[in-house]
């Protein structure tokens, strides 16, 4: 049971914010999905990069 808060990443290129909390069901992941559990293969939606272009950010 993970119960740390949930995160928000960013992307570095493009601005997209994945939230945890929300998850991103139109990419089959649902609310709650850590970032830890978003596979490697996901991509941002919005402009094609990797989670390697992405950084943890406090809203
Ligand atoms: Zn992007």
């Amino acid at each position: 049971m993970n119960d740390s808060p949930y995160r928000s990443w960013m992307c570095v290129v493009c601005g997209f914010v994945y939230d945890e909390a929300a998850g991103l069901p139109d990419d089959g992941l649902p609310p709650g999905t850590r970032w830890e559990e978003v596979p490697e293969t996901w991509t941002c939606p919005d402009c094609g990069v990797t989670k390697d272009d992405f950084e943890m950010v406090t809203l």
